[in-house]
């Protein structure tokens, strides 16, 4: 499985601030924000996509939701946030290891927010 940014941060390799962490997601902020608050949920394990994702995966991936509502309410954006996973190249994903964006501070009723990234 090849390796990419996303394993060397959860690794702690490159020095990134954790907006929170534990045994299975650590949780940063997008280096290009595409909104007020913008941040990754990304698991440690190193699934490339989430169409990759197996029914082992499925305690992990409802862990990643627990964390997007809690971290979104430490944000204080519990309130009007949007949760997006891009999935495969034309899907907009060009970091291979699953991520979700929590994306909020604007308004997400209008443009392109409104049916996610880019
Ligand atoms: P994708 O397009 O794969 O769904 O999202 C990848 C996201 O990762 C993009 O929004 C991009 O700005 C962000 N990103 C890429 N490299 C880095 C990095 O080294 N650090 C941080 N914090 N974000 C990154």
């Amino acid at each position: 499985m090849t390796d990419t940014i996303f394993g060397k941060i959860t690794r702690g390799e490159i020095p990134t601030e954790f907006l929170h962490e534990d045994d299975h997601c650590v949780v940063i902020r997008d280096i290009h924000p595409q909104a007020t608050t913008h941040v990754l949920i990304i698991p440690r394990k190193p699934i490339p996509k989430l169409s990759d994702a197996a029914p082992e995966d499925q305690a992990l991936l409802g862990h990643l939701l627990l964390v997007a509502g809690k971290v979104a309410q430490q944000l204080s954006v519990d309130n009007a946030f949007r949760l997006v996973i891009n999935n495969g190249e034309e899907g907009g994903q060009t970091v291979f290891h699953l991520h979700l964006h929590i994306l909020a501070g604007r308004n997400m009723t209008e443009g392109e927010l409104a049916t996610g990234l880019h």
